[in-house]
């Protein structure tokens, strides 16, 4: 049977961005295109050129991603040709093969923000996708305020999907921006709408204001749009977009998708799907939601008792989906069988090949939960568990021994100064380094990288890129972890984490492991 191609399109990058206290710096972009192109989304949008200056940057250069790098703008302004329009013009020199403009539908829109006539709308949104088009842009028109236009005026609203859709646009995408449409309603306008344009012309994007901007968007599949726009973990203003996590559990594991659609995500990378959830939630410095379904820590847990022992007996009595569909486990019942079964899809993932029989397996995956007891987290530190499964299964070479370090901070004329001095030996030579940094750990930092003898010219060309503390437990016995970012000559990144009472140890953990990471990467003997 012939499935139909039903498109995912991720604006984490551009809405997502509107979430408060959630500001990408562009390597956070950059890791973000990864994990979406890991997971086979077809579209990236990745913010708004000339909308601030890491955007600008973001689309300076053309980006290799698999998915379709989309560049987001205004449609050009009304009394302005799209030739003279500043705004366009700027969209238009994005390094983009996609451009996806946002248009007003609403005419109380059009009057009140853009102070300009229906007429001028439709023009501006026709002019627009006929440059982009005639500059050689696969065109996307998200119509704003859709339903609530709709529900106002028809035809209007309307007339500016047919006039985007007769322009060109290869998208004509239905927003529910306010997010406050209800299933039946999208079911019904959507509906109507595909006698104006295809179905495999039309998408929706939908808001969680009334918790049902999946719902929303699976109601305007069945009535025939062909490409869904979200989120990761459904970031965004308000109560946020629709999640596309969610979305890609159910389009992949439900009969009544799967068997009608067919989308960029295979059986092989459904697995990554909780940790891409996960990942991008330590990205975010924030705990993991637990109940998040098909990827939360509890979405496949059950409580000891009657339900238990049938769960153990068979599985499917009391679960939707096998949660390693999703890559996700059972709890509670943690088999040692399944717990095992993860971590060798954890270590495929980072490309360790061993064979489910080795005993080595069991040592390792022990250790893996008892750090992850202690409050370590690997689904956002790839690099430092790749570290660890190396060590337990024997293959990292013994590099160098930190034999003390010490830092210190002071404040003296009003500035805070730290220092740090490190003792470090290579070989048979003892070298002691000191640096000097704006905070312990970036003293610390400096000193531990001046000078480690023969492995020196390997390591030069390493940053530290990023760096972030969670408090795990609260309270003076508090546990902290850090997370670490680091870049290298290449542009390759990697993360590894430190946990510890004391924020330096963590943090000097992490550095080490990141260190260490490099070298192992790049072959080189001890
Ligand atoms: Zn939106």
């Amino acid at each position: 049977m012939t499935r139909e191609r039903l498109y995912l399109f991720d604006t984490t990058l551009r809405d997502g961005q509107q979430t408060p206290g959630v500001d990408f710096s562009i390597d956070d972009k950059l890791t973000v295109m990864e994990f979406l192109d890991r997971l086979g989304i077809d579209y990236i949008e990745g913010g708004y050129p000339g909308g601030n200056p890491t955007d600008t940057a973001l689309f300076a250069e053309p980006r290799n991603t698999r998915a379709t790098f989309t560049a987001f703008g205004m449609t050009k302004r009304a009394g302005r040709s799209a030739a003279n329009d500043p705004g366009l013009q700027a969209l238009l020199q994005a390094k983009v093969p996609a451009i996806c403009f946002v248009a007003k539908s609403w005419d109380y829109h059009v009057r009140v923000a853009l102070g300009c006539t229906n007429e001028e709308n439709l023009e501006s949104i026709r002019d627009s996708v006929k440059a982009a088009k005639d500059a050689g842009r696969e065109v996307l028109v998200d119509c704003e305020h859709f339903f609530d236009g709709y529900k106002a005026n028809p035809d209007y609203a309307t007339a500016c999907a047919k006039i985007a859709y007769e322009a060109g646009a290869r998208w004509v995408v239905l927003c529910d921006t306010n997010g406050g449409a209800m299933p039946s309603e999208v079911t019904e306008i959507v509906r109507t709408m595909t006698k104006i344009v295809p179905g495999h012309h039309l998408g929706i994007h939908a808001h969680n204001d009334t918790e049902q901007a999946v719902a929303n968007s699976l109601a305007a599949v069945d009535a025939g749009v062909r490409q869904i726009q979200g989120t990761l973990n459904g970031i965004g203003e308000r109560c946020g977009n629709a999640n596309l996590v969610s979305l890609i559990g159910t389009l992949a594991t439900k009969k009544h998708y799967r068997e009608r659609f067919e989308t960029g995500i295979t059986e092989e990378r459904l697995k990554d799907l909780t940790h891409v959830s996960r990942a991008f939630d330590e990205l975010l410095n924030r705990a993991p939601l637990s109940q998040a379904p098909y990827v939360g820590k509890s979405a496949f847990a059950t409580k000891a008792g009657i339900h238990a022992s049938a769960l153990a007996k068979e599985p499917e009595t009391y679960e939707h989906v096998p949660p390693e569909t999703v890559g996700n486990r059972r709890r509670v019942l943690v088999s040692d069988q399944a717990g095992k079964s993860n971590l060798i899809a954890e270590l495929t993932r980072v490309g360790i090949s061993v064979s489910k029989d080795d005993p080595r397996l069991d040592h390792l995956l022990r250790e893996v939960k008892e750090r992850e007891a202690q409050g370590y987290a690997y689904d956002g530190a790839d690099a430092s568990f790749e570290l660890l499964a190396r060590r337990m299964l024997g293959s990292v070479p013994h590099y160098f021994d930190v034999l003390s370090f010490r830092t210190s901070v002071e404040q003296f004329n009003g500035e805070m100064h730290s220092e740090a001095i490190v003792k470090v030996k290579v070989g048979n030579e003892v070298m002691i380094n000191a640096g000097e940094g704006n905070g312990p750990v970036n003293a610390l930092d400096v000193a531990l990288r001046k000078d480690l003898g023969k492995f020196q010219k390997h390591i030069e060309d390493m940053d530290l890129v990023d760096f972030k503390v969670r408090i795990l437990n609260g309270g003076t016995g508090a546990t902290t972890r850090v997370l670490v970012e680091s870049r290298d000559g290449k542009g390759e990144r990697w993360f590894t984490v430190g946990v510890s009472p004391n924020i330096v140890e963590a943090s000097f953990q992490a550095l080490l492991d990141s260190i260490t990471y490099k070298l192992v990467r790049d072959g080189v003997a001890a």
